[in-house]
């Protein structure tokens, strides 16, 4: 990143060439970024600003009320986190050591696995600069970055020259889209580069490829098309620099990684090929990172004194649903827009704390309500990648508004 651009926190891919222009303090052009990016960058508030028991308050009040409600918890949950800055993701996992609470992020019901996988060393991964210079096979798997990251096919995947791809797309890149349907990214791979599979048809499609890359027929229950799947197999035999990147699409059709596993090993015995998980918030994976370091696992964590309990029954998902916790509070996310209403209609029953720069349908139901700086607009910081590259992010416009660092270093002082 030079001087004179900013970084987009609108997706994972955390674009570092915005220019930006602004009026009366505020930004008012967007150049570069995608609509996406432009419309996060421009901002949000919360006009109501601190807010305890439905009424206004000011910001020691609510911090104190926060502090209160964790330290009164027995069970207390940290949520969110996909929306924070790495500083007060730290801070966030400091609070929940101190008060043995849950913590856990939306990874847990999307990236979570891929992200683990790659942390632990089972899955090999590169950057996103590294596909832009030398990537020759490109496979979309489940995923359909022209709507969920739309800079992503011209700025690091199938578009861009690369120092060793000069020609870039068409011409030195080869773009392929398995999915169950004709997305938009399918459409940009042309007529050939869609390998459209049934729901939940991943696994034998992996076990096919293995097959066929083994120079064996490859079968599947649903009839692919054998010549197809023996052509596909034959374009990443030959690639230089593969690279898969998983979408949820893949996440959700896989109820463990061995059948990717076995792709990818199989993979790598003939050729070189990578994974990048697509993770959609901009900073989940650094969260997963930063409770990775601390702990040895990437979420669904539990604090119990000295021990670090881990699993299923630690995600805010089963957390919610067998109601075994006490007390939330929800930094960087919106559970009560973005999960089922089965699921998070017990965090309307407890007392909730939402901490967030955007009113959001969490923090109008929240007992109590912090709106902070919005990270990369008003207050800067670290992120991470969906590559894992860690990237800074400057402060753009002056605010009142405290950052999320500091709102969780006053409640962890608090407490
Ligand atoms: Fe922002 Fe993502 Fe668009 Fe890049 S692709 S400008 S990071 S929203």
């Amino acid at each position: 990143m030079d001087n004179d651009h900013y970084v987009c926190t609108g997706c994972a891919l955390l674009c570092d060439d915005i220019d930006v222009g602004l009026e009366d303090g505020k930004v008012a052009k967007v150049h570069t970024a995608c609509r996406k990016g432009f419309a996060f960058m421009k901002g949000c508030s919360n006009p109501l600003g601190c807010m305890v028991n439905g009424k206004r308050a000011d910001m020691d009040s609510a911090i104190r009320e926060a502090a209160d409600i964790l330290r009164s918890a027995e069970r207390p949950l940290i949520f969110g986190h996909a929306n924070s800055s790495s500083a007060a993701q730290k801070k966030a996992i400091g609070i929940a050591r101190k008060i043995n609470g849950y913590i856990d992020d939306t990874s847990s019901f999307c990236q979570g696995p891929m992200v683990e996988a790659i942390l632990e060393g089972k899955l090999k991964t590169c950057t996103l600069d590294d596909v832009r210079h030398k990537a020759d096979v490109i496979v979309y798997w489940g995923a359909d970055p022209a709507n969920s990251h739309p800079r992503h096919m011209s700025r690091y995947s199938y578009f861009p020259r690369g120092k060793e791809r000069q020609r870039g797309w068409e011409e030195d890149r080869t773009a392929i889209c398995i999915d169950v349907r004709k997305s938009d990214t399918a459409e940009i791979c042309g007529e050939n580069g869609l390998y459209q599979i049934p729901v939940k048809g991943d696994v034998e499609f992996m076990d096919a490829l293995v097959s066929a890359l083994s120079g064996k027929i490859p079968k599947t229950s649903y009839d692919f098309d054998k010549k197809r799947l023996l052509e596909l197999a034959n374009i990443l035999k030959k690639a230089k620099f593969g690279v898969i990147f998983a979408g949820l699409g893949m996440v959700y059709a896989l109820d463990d990684r061995e059948p990717l596993y076995r792709l990818m090993d199989k993979l790598n015995s003939v050729s070189n090929f990578h994974l990048i998980p697509m993770a959609g918030h901009y900073n989940m994976r650094g969260f997963n990172q930063n409770l990775f370091e601390e702990t040895g696992y990437i979420n669904r964590v539990k604090f119990s004194g000295a021990e670090i309990l881990h699993g299923p029954e630690y995600s805010v998902v089963e957390a919610l649903r067998q109601k075994t916790v006490d007390a939330a509070l929800v930094i960087g996310a919106d559970p009560l827009t973005s999960l089922p209403r089965s699921v998070v209609r017990y965090l309307e029953e407890i007392p909730l704390i939402a901490i967030d720069p955007c009113q959001t349908l969490t923090s109008v139901k929240a007992k109590v309500t912090i709106p902070c700086a919005l990270v990369g607009v008003e207050s800067g910081g670290t992120a991470v990648r969906m590559d894992g590259v860690e990237i800074g992010l400057k402060q753009i416009v002056e605010t009142d508004r405290l950052s999320d660092e500091e709102v969780m270093t006053r409640i962890s002082e608090a407490l």
